[in-house]
């Protein structure tokens, strides 16, 4: 489970043209990065996969399953978004564990979903702490958590390392994959550097403008004849 196919996706905002006419597959348990300059289009993407924004043209399978007019929190994707910030006066479990009470789990079930999803983040320890009080990196790690507890086949990460300095970012970079390899989900990751694309990825899909320019694996894309 987990393959996402994107059928000429179009979307416009006024005048501008964000997404134009982007198709790609994606194999299930692949680790994609969306790689471009601001404006090209990577969050608009993501934006409509996830649910968020609603296309103009085109179709978004996952599965085989048109992903278009069903609602987000039916979509069964997790996300990281930068603008998508936890809820500052709840505790990290119930941070991680707010996916699980949309969709109505069991108590059970939903102890065992948070402390897996808490373990795989290494957060055990701080279940109880405020999200608030929190470092930029342990805040990261429970939105990533919060993100997979559900154990989604497709996760989306919007720039997940953005607001970090360079150290935490490398050491996150670094935890990433090795969450994406303990998880096998399929990851869709917009970023607009290079060296987190270089190392994270199975593929680049470098966009521009709106458009998919070129789409390979990292060591085509940096190999320059
Ligand atoms: P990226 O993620 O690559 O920075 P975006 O998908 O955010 O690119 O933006 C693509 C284009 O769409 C840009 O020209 C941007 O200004 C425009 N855009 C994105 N969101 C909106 C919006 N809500 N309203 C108007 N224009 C938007
Ligand atoms: P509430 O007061 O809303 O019940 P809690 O913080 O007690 O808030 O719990 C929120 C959710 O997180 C509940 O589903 C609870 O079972 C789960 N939870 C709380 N603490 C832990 C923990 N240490 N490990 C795993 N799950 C936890």
């Amino acid at each position: 489970a987990g393959s996402l196919e994107l059928r000429s996706l179009r979307k416009s905002y006024g005048g501008v043209v964000a997404v134009d006419d982007v198709s790609l597959s994606v194999r299930a348990g692949e680790f994609l990065t969306l790689l471009g300059p601001s404006g090209s289009g990577k969050s608009t993407t993501l934006m409509m996969i996830a649910g968020f924004v609603q296309p103009e043209a085109g179709s978004i399978l996952l599965d085989n399953t048109d992903l278009v007019g069903i609602p987000t929190h039916k979509r069964s994707i997790g996300v990281v978004f930068q603008n998508y910030a936890l809820f500052p006066h709840m505790s990290v479990a119930q941070n991680i564990g707010f996916p699980l009470r949309m969709r109505d789990m069991e108590e059970a079930d939903t102890r065992d979903h948070i402390a897996r999803a808490t373990a795989l983040v290494r957060l055990h320890g701080l279940e109880e702490r405020y999200a608030r009080q929190l470092s930029g990196g342990q805040q990261q790690r429970v939105a990533l958590a919060r993100a997979l507890v559900f154990q989604p086949p497709l996760l989306l990460l919007d720039e997940p390392l953005g607001a970090l300095d360079r150290m935490l970012r490398e050491q996150m970079k670094h935890e990433l994959r090795r969450v994406h390899q303990e998880l096998g989900t399929t990851l869709i990751y917009v970023t607009h550097d290079q060296d987190e694309a270089l190392v994270l990825s199975d593929r680049i899909a470098i966009m521009k403008n709106g458009r998919v320019e070129q789409i390979a694996p990292p060591r085509e894309i940096y190999e320059r004849p």
